[in-house]
C-alpha cells in the first residue's frame, strides 16, 4: 500500500480577503490492475455510446491513482425514464448497472409502495478523488475510480421525494420503498452502504462495484 499525499490545496477568498484554504485530505491506494482491464473488458462489451443519456467525457486521470480511462456521464437511465440529477460521472461498468437497478429494483418499487412513477435520482456525489468517509489517511474510496454513487433522494411523477435521510425511519410505504430499494441494490451492486451502516450513510446510499475478499467476489451490504 502506498500513501498518496494529494499535492494542491483550494484556496478561497472570503469577505474581508482573508484567503480561507482547506486541504486535500490524503489517502491509501495501491495498484490494482484489474481496474483498468475490467473498463477495458467493458468498453468493447458494452455499447454505451448508443444511449443519448450517457456522454462521454475525456479521462479522468489522477491526481495519483484516481480517475478512469474512458468516464461517462450519465444524466438519464432507463431509456431516460429517471433522470439523474446532477449528472454522474461513472466508468463503464457502473452504466449499465445502474440501469439494472433502477429498471429491476427502483421503479417497481415505488409502483409498489409508492403508488407513482419514478421520475429523478438526487446523486449526491459520484467521481472524487478522496478517502473512504473523507477521512484522511483512509483507504482511496471507490468514488476516486467512477466506480461509485450517492443516492440520497428519489422523486415521484405526483411531486413527491423520497429522502433517505427522513425517509429511511419515516412513514411505512416511505420505510417499505426505501429498505426495497437497499435491499435489491445488493443482488447488482458489490458495495452497498445505507443508515445502517454508519453515521456517514445517514443521509444517502452508497452503491459500488468494489472487488471484495481475497477472490474479489465477496460483497457487502449494510
Ligand atoms: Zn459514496
Amino acid at each position: 500500500m502506498r500513501v498518496y499525499r494529494l499535492a494542491f490545496s483550494v484556496c478561497v477568498l472570503v469577505p474581508l480577503f482573508v484567503a480561507a484554504c482547506s486541504h486535500a485530505p490524503e489517502f491509501v491506494a495501491q495498484e490494482e490492475p484489474w481496474r483498468a482491464d475490467a473498463e477495458r473488458a467493458c468498453l468493447t462489451r458494452v455499447n454505451i455510446a448508443s444511449s443519448p443519456f450517457v456522454t462521454p467525457r475525456s479521462a479522468l486521470g489522477g491526481p495519483s491513482v484516481c480517475g478512469a480511462l474512458k468516464p461517462f456521464d450519465m444524466n438519464g437511465t432507463v431509456s431516460g425514464r429517471v433522470r439523474l440529477v446532477p449528472a454522474a460521472t461513472l466508468q463503464c461498468q457502473m452504466i449499465p448497472t445502474v440501469d439494472r437497478w433502477v429498471a429491476e429494483v427502483v421503479e417497481p418499487a415505488a409502483q409498489r409502495y409508492l403508488f407513482s412513477q419514478l421520475v429523478e435520482l438526487k446523486v449526491a456525489a459520484s467521481y472524487s478523488c478522496r478517502p473512504m468517509n473523507g477521512i484522511s489517511g483512509g483507504k482511496l474510496s471507490e468514488h476516486g475510480h467512477a466506480n461509485a454513487v450517492d443516492i440520497s433522494a428519489f422523486k415521484l411523477a405526483d411531486g413527491r421525494t423520497v429522502t433517505v435521510k427522513s425517509g429511511w425511519n419515516g412513514s411505512s410505504a416511505e420505510r417499505d420503498f426505501l429498505h426495497a430499494v437497499h435491499r435489491g441494490a445488493c443482488d447488482v451492486f458489490t458495495t452497498v452502504l445505507g443508515p445502517n451502516a454508519n453515521s456517514f450513510h445517514a443521509d444517502h446510499f452508497h452503491v459500488d462495484l468494489a472487488r471484495h475478499g481475497r477472490d474479489g467476489n465477496g460483497r457487502v451490504c449494510q
